[in-house]
């Protein structure tokens, strides 16, 4: 904008193709005010200048904003770090335990069917060589065995053609009958130590059968001693690992068998239920011991851990769900807020506030300096010491700049507006004091004054007399009227004064009083010269002011005309 100033009055006349209004200020502003929005648009187009003023952001939001983003930004890059680094390290910690968890289960399963199995094994060896054919006595060691270790919810002697020796408990009341079961006819073949997968028995239950071979004394083959669990009602596992084992978080563990089958779960109604198709579970029964994250049958995603049972070919999952790890971060992330969110705020605030201090020298020279370019007289501050460095150079020179710059305006202001000679008002000010008064219609009288026969006295004193004698009426003339009069030099040897709200007889008093002070009051030249004036007033003998002034130098005609040195009041 500033680059299309110093062309700006003739450049508007070139832009608009007829005279404007002399443009004083370099302000988009005052040319909206003196040409009108359209056309101060047309010659911003022309200059490049927008006058619809876009809206700037001020330092101080910017500042602010910035100092706000950083913090905020920096806040947000903490949480999420720690959220992500948090999160990670849950999850392994959970994998660990679960894992950890499924491992020791795992081998206190491995030794408690050891011991299921030395049980069976030893019994089976006593009655094989002593009791066999004794069924009170095979009676008594069943029952022994299944009491003392609560291992089996049954126990049965199985001879070699499949006949039913002894049962306990005795209600079974199965003794005397050839077995039925696939698993039981599966171990009498087998001759072997045998677990059976879980299978559904003649009366319903779901069962699971291991067994040991029985051999006499001379290792002829005698049939087996067999215990079964009953995976649905209570049974070793039950007892061991509780029947609802599931923990506050909702982590529980189940056992599989090494055909897939639920053999143990909290929800009791899942036993015996294929879950083969379970990635972790395909893991653990191909022997393999670890963790990872599954989606169980209901579409919750799990934190797993598993491990096999070498004994039974088992397969033992202890998982958690992952809301479990989510809550727990959630609860971490709230306690880094609770803890980072005060000092943070205070870090912003004061951020703000000495970004708002660092601004402040800045945004009151833009301040100073927007004034300036509207061409308003400034008041300049008093400088202060900043403890910013460049702040402080700036503000000083600035200042310093700005003080000299509104002394030398104040200075060609009142040039412009004066006349040098006399220092009363120049002919300039005087034309736009009326144009502005008949423009309001304000009624005022104008005297119009001459020295008489000026030239002669340039001629016979020099011309610096002359300027001696103009300074010298300028002075009477000033100290003649009222001080809302303007007096002016209106040109050589003529002045002339604006009388406001004065009517042209109370005009005439003054005018008379200044010609008889020229011509009574000692001239540094120590001659009485004389003037004579003419008055006119307006609007009662002129419209405008071009008329009016003509009128008056009418009147100041007519008095040197009438002998000089009097004052005439046009008709
Ligand atoms: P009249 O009574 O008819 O007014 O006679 P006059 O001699 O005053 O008339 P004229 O207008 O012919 O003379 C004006 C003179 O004023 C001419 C010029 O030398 C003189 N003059 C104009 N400006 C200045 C100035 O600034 N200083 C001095 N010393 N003289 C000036
Ligand atoms: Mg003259
Ligand atoms: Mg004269």
């Amino acid at each position: 904008m500033a680059n299309c100033w110093p062309r700006s009055a003739s450049w508007i006349h070139f832009c608009l193709g007829r005279p404007t209004k002399r443009i004083i200020a370099n302000d988009v502003e005052l040319w909206v005010s003196y040409l009108g929005v359209e056309e101060a648009n047309a010659i911003s187009g022309l200059c490049g200048i927008d006058v619809a003023k876009k809206k700037k952001i001020s330092l101080v939001t910017l500042l602010t904003g910035l100092v706000s983003l950083s913090v905020a930004l920096t806040l947000t890059i903490l949480l999420l770090a720690s959220y992500h680094s948090n999160r990670q390290s849950l999850f392994k910690t959970r994998f660990a335990l679960n894992h950890s968890a499924a491992t020791k289960i795992s081998q206190t399963i491995d030794s408690l069917f050891q011991s299921m199995r030395a049980g069976l094994k030893y019994t089976g060896a006593y009655i094989s060589v002593n009791h066999l054919s004794n069924e009170q006595e095979l009676q008594k060691q069943l029952e022994l065995l299944r009491l003392s270790g609560n291992f089996f919810n049954s126990i049965t002697v199985v001879d070699e053609t499949g006949l039913v020796r002894s049962v306990t408990p005795s209600s079974d009341g199965t003794v005397g009958q050839h077995i039925t079961a696939e698993a039981a006819d599966e171990a009498l073949a087998s001759r072997k130590p045998y677990i059976s997968k879980p299978y559904t028995s003649s009366t319903g239950r779901r069962i699971v059968f291991m067994s040991e071979p029985l051999y006499d004394k001379d290792g002829v083959y005698r049939g087996f001693i067999g215990g079964s669990l009953y995976l649905q009602e209570d049974n070793i596992l039950n007892m061991m690992f509780g029947k609802h084992n599931i923990d506050s978080d909702g982590s529980y563990f189940y056992i599989v068998s090494s055909d897939g089958h639920l053999l143990y779960h909290p929800d009791k109604s899942r036993i015996g239920e294929d879950n083969s198709a379970n990635p972790v579970v395909q893991k653990v029964l191909r022997g393999g011991s670890g963790y990872d994250q599954v989606t169980n049958s209901h579409g919750i995603p799990f934190l797993s851990g598993y491990s096999p049972v070498p004994e039974n070919g088992w397969g033992v999952i202890v998982q958690s769900p992952i809301s479990v790890v989510y809550g727990e971060l959630n609860r971490y992330i709230r306690t880094i807020l609770f803890y980072t969110l005060v000092p943070f705020a205070l870090l912003m605030i004061t951020a703000i506030w000495l970004a708002r201090r660092l601004a402040r020298p800045f945004v009151s020279l833009a301040n100073l300096a927007s004034q300036l370019g509207r061409g308003e007289r400034i008041v300049l501050p008093d400088i202060k010491h900043h403890w910013n460095r460049e702040a402080d150079l700036l503000t000083q020179t600035i200042t310093m700049a700005l003080n000299d710059l509104q002394k030398q305006t104040d200075q060609l202001a009142h040039a412009a507006m004066t006349d040098s000679l006399t220092g009363l008002t120049n002919r300039r000010t005087f034309e736009s004091i009326m144009a502005q008064w008949t423009e309001k219609r304000q009624p005022f009288a104008l005297i119009v004054m001459d020295i008489d026969r000026f030239k002669s006295i340039n001629d016979t004193y020099g011309h610096q007399a002359g300027d001696e004698v103009l300074k010298h009426l300028a002075r009477i003339v000033a100290s003649s009227v009222r001080s809302n009069d303007v007096c002016c030099r209106y040109g050589g040897e003529e002045f002339v004064v604006l009388l406001p709200f004065t009517t042209a007889p109370d005009a005439r008093i003054t005018a008379e009083r200044v010609r008889t002070a020229f011509e009574t009051r000692e001239n540094p030249l120590g001659i009485r010269p004389t003037i004579s004036l003419g008055i006119a007033h307006y609007p009662s003998h002129a419209e405008s002011a071009e008329m009016l002034f003509q009128r008056a130098d009418h009147a100041l005609y007519q008095a040197k005309e009438a002998g000089r040195n009097r004052t005439i009041v046009a008709d």
